[in-house]
């Protein structure tokens, strides 16, 4: 973050620039009239550090307001100072510097697209995403910045969750940078359209953005996780389990998030077999895929699998702080209706105490929240979201 320190640097900056600037007026410009504005400039500049390095910026910028109407060469100095007060996050006096140089007549196009940028910026850090957008808009034929443009416009698309236009913008800037965005963003675009029209129940248009989607290496799992969540809705419970299925095979980070589903799934047909055998299975893959089993049982009580229950049981052992808090012995001696009841106290007790807020974790940037979402909001990330692959304590509340 810039600190007092760097303004004030900076202001010294603009002093050196004003001084640099004065002897160059008074150096080889004849014109008396000229000489008078200019002079009169070179006072304003330091009138305006002299406010600037007083901390009094109101003033500062009144000065070197009027200064724009002065003179070409202050532009710089004004971009400068734009990109300082938003750097500072005073928003409204970079708002009101940018604003005041489009406001010049005879700006060059260079210029003036320039201070679009620097302005567009500006709202987008105030969260002004209608009046960036617009900005952006404007620029995106531009030479010099249009790529930019097109960057800018999809993250506040992807803020204000405007998928079709996210789709347009993307395909745009595919056609002038064919390796931008090869992070498969579209496809979770298509996926977003899709779960809308899941909500309105309207299924075929639902599937028809999955198709769009496609089934590239990105977004994959979420087409597969919605195709699942469709079959669900419609009744279509034996497809949903085989794409469960395939979603854990595929993606083992994504099972402590399907078991529960499959669950649901398995319990509407009254298959609990069709549970084991998965289960088993996803055993045969690790001690891993036994702790994530474990996890989605302690979140989820729906589930009364023994095979499920047998992976959190061996969870519970395995771990130290919690072999130690639990009665380890009544999980493992007498008869087994005794350790399944042992084991439904453990399941209950810990389900009571695990944080539900901290079931899922970004591992780009640390982000942690309660349901499983593709796009990270706080560093943008796709698919960087997923289960925890510990219990977190629930924080009790002063
Ligand atoms: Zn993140």
């Amino acid at each position: 973050m810039p600190t007092e320190s760097t303004f004030l640097l900076a202001g010294l900056f603009f002093v050196a620039a004003a001084l640099g600037y004065f002897f160059a007026v008074f150096g080889d410009d004849d014109d008396e009239d000229d000489e008078l504005a200019k002079g009169q400039l070179n006072a304003d500049y330091i009138k305006g550090l002299n406010f600037l390095l007083n901390e009094q910026p109101d003033q500062a910028l009144e000065v070197f307001m009027r200064m724009v109407e002065v003179d070409d060469e202050t532009l710089e100095t004004h971009f400068a100072l734009g990109s300082l007060f938003r750097r500072r996050g005073e928003l409204n006096r970079a708002i009101q510097i940018h604003q005041n140089i489009i406001a010049r007549p005879n700006l060059s196009v260079v210029h003036r697209e320039q201070a679009m940028v620097s302005l567009a910026e500006d709202y987008l850090s105030a969260g002004l995403f209608d009046r960036a957008e617009k900005l952006y808009k404007d620029l995106r034929e531009s030479t010099e910045h249009g790529v930019r443009a097109l960057h800018k416009l999809i993250r506040i698309h992807e803020a204000t969750q405007d998928w079709a236009p996210a789709i347009e913008v993307y395909q745009a800037l595919k056609k002038i940078d064919p390796d931008a965005g090869e992070d498969g963003r579209v496809a979770h675009y298509y996926c977003e359209l899709a779960e809308q029209a899941a909500l309105d129940r309207d299924f075929p248009r639902a599937r028809e953005l999955l198709k769009k989607a496609g089934s590239g290496r990105h977004g994959a799992d979420r087409v597969r996780l919605v195709l699942a969540g469709l079959a669900q809705e419609t009744g279509d419970h034996k497809e949903a389990i085989k794409i469960y299925r395939q979603v854990m095979k595929h993606q083992p980070r994504l099972i402590a998030e399907v078991v529960p589903r499959l669950a649901e799934s398995c319990r509407a047909i009254d298959d609990q077999d069709a549970l084991t055998r998965s289960l088993k299975e996803l055993r045969k893959g690790g001690s891993d895929s036994g702790k994530a089993i474990a996890l989605a049982t302690v979140y989820d009580p729906q589930i009364v699998n023994e095979t499920a229950l047998e992976c959190l049981r061996d969870y519970v052992l395995a771990d130290d702080v919690l072999g130690n808090l639990v009665d380890t012995a009544s999980l493992e001696e007498g008869d087994l209706s005794d350790q399944r009841a042992a084991l439904e106290k453990v399941r209950e007790g810990l389900g009571a105490f695990v944080s539900q807020s901290h079931r899922y974790r970004c591992t780009e940037c640390g982000y942690v929240t309660s349901q499983l979402i593709w796009q990270c909001p706080t560093c943008r990330s796709w698919e960087t979201v997923s289960p925890a692959v510990q219990l977190s304590v629930e924080t009790p509340v002063a």
